[in-house]
């Protein structure tokens, strides 16, 4: 079911949205070497309540997993998503980071990402974070009232494989709003012109996650792994269809 959002409902999902690009800010100024993804966590938990939310993501539920424990999804390096923030991890120079975020507001969700380097990094990374950005604004650019899902997924994966770079395999975008994860899946390669047709208040969050050296992953638990150990690197933000361009939700 693909829920259609009347103007309050997407007044709500921006107004958590709007939290997620506020902290996605903030914290960038964070993100040096030193710091542990558990500390990022805890000021992100403090974050979101002192604006009326509360994360999304902790206490998330999946079959044969302990429910999630972090506000935040910490990716560190070849970790594609649904990294853990602990205190064990602390970032180095020259590491980069994926940091996710969900937020739920007045019953209504937000769901972001970014991907930040800490300290100087390396050209090659550098140049994964610019395409995976730019595959993030071609997907939003055909997010328009009557293209079809398939029209973002193939924005996303052509530019991704016109860099050399592969999508993540079995990781895709979503709707969200109403629930954190709503349909449709929007898969970050695939045919133009197939799929759902998009239309004007459709809420939806697209995220291409982008690795270096293979498509394949490796589940640990939670954690998602690039298969040869390469680099990935994540974005994404919540956006609303509109009858002309779409509107960046998340924006802080
Ligand atoms: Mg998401």
């Amino acid at each position: 079911m693909i829920y259609l959002k009347s103007p309050s409902e997407i007044t709500k999902i921006r107004a958590a949205s709007q939290v997620i690009g506020e902290l996605l800010d903030t914290l960038a100024d964070m993100i040096t070497p030193g710091i542990s993804t558990w500390e990022l966590d805890r000021f992100a938990e403090s974050f979101i309540q002192e604006r009326g939310g509360k994360p999304a993501f902790k206490g998330y539920k999946i079959p044969g997993l302990k429910p999630f424990p972090g506000t935040l999804c910490t990716s560190l390096n070849s970790c594609i998503v649904h990294g853990i923030p602990s205190k064990k991890a602390i970032l180095k120079e020259g590491d980069i980071i994926g940091i996710d975020v969900g937020v739920i507001k007045a019953g209504y969700y937000g769901d972001a990402a970014r991907t930040y380097a800490v300290g100087q990094i390396s050209s090659e990374a550098s140049r994964l974070m610019d395409a995976t950005r730019t595959a993030l604004a071609h997907g939003i650019q055909a997010a328009v009232d009557g293209a079809r899902v398939g029209d973002i997924s193939h924005a996303v994966g052509a530019y991704i494989a016109s860099q050399g770079y592969y999508p993540a395999d079995d990781l895709t975008g979503h709707g969200v709003g109403r629930q954190l994860h709503e349909d449709p899946q929007i898969p970050n390669s695939g045919k133009a012109g197939y799929g759902p047709r998009l239309e004007a208040g459709m809420t939806l969050a697209i995220e291409p996650m982008v690795n270096i050296g293979t498509n394949r992953v490796i589940e640990k638990g939670w954690e998602f792994f690039v298969a040869d150990g390469s680099l990935s690197a994540h974005y994404e933000h919540s956006i609303l269809v509109t009858s002309a361009d779409a509107e960046i939700l998340t924006k802080a």
